[in-house]
């Protein structure tokens, strides 16, 4: 990149600390996660940008793209570079758009929907929301560092799924604001349905710049682990606990053994052998879910009150894709997939992956309603990986009987299961990104507007 571009970004923002051009910083905001995946790290190991820029306003938003789209520059939008499948990593150089510094949280309005800018942290929004009598609905396990933009712009779901279903759903991300990448950067309100053109397209097709975000009543919640003799044992009770409406709850995940023996902190909590599970459960249920649990066979290993993020033990932080974390720090061959079992024929599908894959693939529960009200087996397996063949081999077989998997080793939307088939996340880039300048590469159907056309 020519040196004159940091020079003339300087001069539209005018203030030099917010135009980052050091070589190690600009590297380190051009990673995210991607090397929970063997596969992506070797495609995206030494990706970087040329130059990070910090807004503060959607006016400098706009200010950037406009020299950008001038200058075809490609702009990769960053949150807190959480995302896990490379979504953050720039392909083709350019401009790290770093948002994490328009973190602010404009408004709790009445009815509880939070006003948001995108850098605003989750976990900020939820520890002022419960303030006003609100939390929110769903949140990924990266709530403390994640970004509301970077949710909406590359996750999905997390601990509240099992109640309110995921970010797509029911309605949660009620508006989103989003500046176009053309000459003349507009800002363009997304309302109702059309919030889904611009959800989970990995900032391939503008900058989220505002949102409005349904949250729910707070509940006081407690925590607790129950384990099982087997893990057929915990399947059972884990999946009674999601579908039955007695239970307050938002968070069931089961661990098959010996995910649980990989939890450092909390492995007191986790009896040699057995299988294992995290829930959060409304405080005033709790004696009575103890005695269920008892009941159904289940040892409880550890039961506490939950007084917000600062918990400890936190279990969240052994849930979702924190899980895989806590395998790759036994052993860091270990990766994952995101699956989604049949509700009906789980028991089964489980049967049939153990009996191919044995060990290599251990099973980890997170249940989540779907939007339309089915509770899902949903499952992010921690996988012993040896070859990438091998790691096809088992997608295909999950797919083959009937598991979906949202592959996370693959680096472009289309590949990870939350590409709509509609395709409106495609049409709204060639509306408002004809050029192809924003995050380049990572939508593969998207062919950029001919130069003369
Ligand atoms: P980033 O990684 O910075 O960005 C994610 C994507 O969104 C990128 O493509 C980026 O370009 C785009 N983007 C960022 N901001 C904007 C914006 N303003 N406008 C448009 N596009 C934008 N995910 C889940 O869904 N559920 C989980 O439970 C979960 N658990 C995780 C656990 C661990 C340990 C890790 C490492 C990851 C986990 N993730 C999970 C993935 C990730 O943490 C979340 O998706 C998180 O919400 C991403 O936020 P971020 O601010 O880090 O986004």
């Amino acid at each position: 990149m020519q040196p004159d571009h940091a020079d003339a970004l300087n001069a539209i923002l005018g203030d030099s600390s917010r135009v980052l051009t050091q070589p190690q910083v600009v590297e380190q905001l051009s990673r995210d996660f991607y090397w929970y995946s063997p596969v992506l790290r070797k495609q995206l190991d030494g990706k970087v940008a040329d130059i990070v820029i910090q807004p503060l306003t959607t006016p400098e938003i706009q200010n950037i793209l406009r020299y950008c789209h001038a200058h075809d520059l490609p702009v990769t939008i960053r949150g807190a570079g959480t995302g896990n499948y490379g979504q953050a990593v720039p392909l083709r150089g350019g401009i790290v758009l770093d948002l994490a510094r328009m973190d602010q949280i404009e408004a709790f309005e009445p009815g509880g929907v939070a006003v948001c800018q995108p850098g605003a942290r989750l976990g900020a929004i939820e520890s002022e929301a419960r303030k006003c009598g609100w939390e929110l609905r769903c949140y990924p396990s990266t709530i403390v560092k994640a970004t509301v933009g970077g949710f909406l712009g590359g996750g999905s779901g997390g601990v509240g799924s099992v109640a309110h279903g995921n970010l797509r759903d029911y309605d949660t991300v009620r508006a989103i604001e989003v500046v176009t990448m053309e000459a003349e950067p507009r800002v363009v309100l997304h309302e109702g349905q059309a919030v889904h053109e611009i959800l989970h397209a990995w900032g391939t097709n503008g900058v989220i710049s505002r949102i409005w975000l349904a949250l729910t009543p707070a509940v006081e919640w407690a925590q607790c682990a129950v384990a099982f003799d087997t893990f057929a044992g915990a399947f059972d009770f884990s999946e009674r606990v999601a579908r039955s409406p007695q239970w307050i709850k938002r968070l069931v995940t089961a661990f098959e053994w010996p995910i649980s023996s990989f939890f450092g902190p909390v492995r007191q909590y986790a009896p040699d052998g057995k299988a294992l599970i995290f829930f959060m459960i409304a405080a005033a249920q709790l004696a009575a879910f103890e005695s269920a649990a008892r009941q159904a066979g289940g040892e409880v290993s550890y039961s506490g009150a939950y007084l917000g993020l600062r918990t400890r033990p936190l279990l969240s932080d052994y849930t979702w894709n924190h899980t895989t974390l806590w395998a790759m720090k036994a052993d860091d061959a270990y990766t994952y997939l995101q699956c989604a079992f049949d509700p009906a024929t789980a028991r089964e599908q489980m049967r049939r992956l153990k009996e191919r894959f044995g060990h290599e693939m251990l099973f980890h529960m997170e249940f989540w309603k779907n939007g339309e009200g089915v509770m899902i087996p949903g499952s992010l397996p921690v996988v012993y990986y040896t070859t990438e063949e091998r790691l096809n081999e088992m997608i295909d077989y999950c797919r083959e009987i009937g598991v979906f998997v949202a592959n996370p080793h693959v680096n472009y939307v289309e590949g990870g299961g939350r590409y709509r088939p509609d395709n409106v996340q495609l049409i709204a880039k060639r509306r408002y990104d004809p050029k192809g300048l924003m995050n380049p590469g990572k939508m593969l159907t998207f062919e950029p507007e001919a130069p003369n056309r």
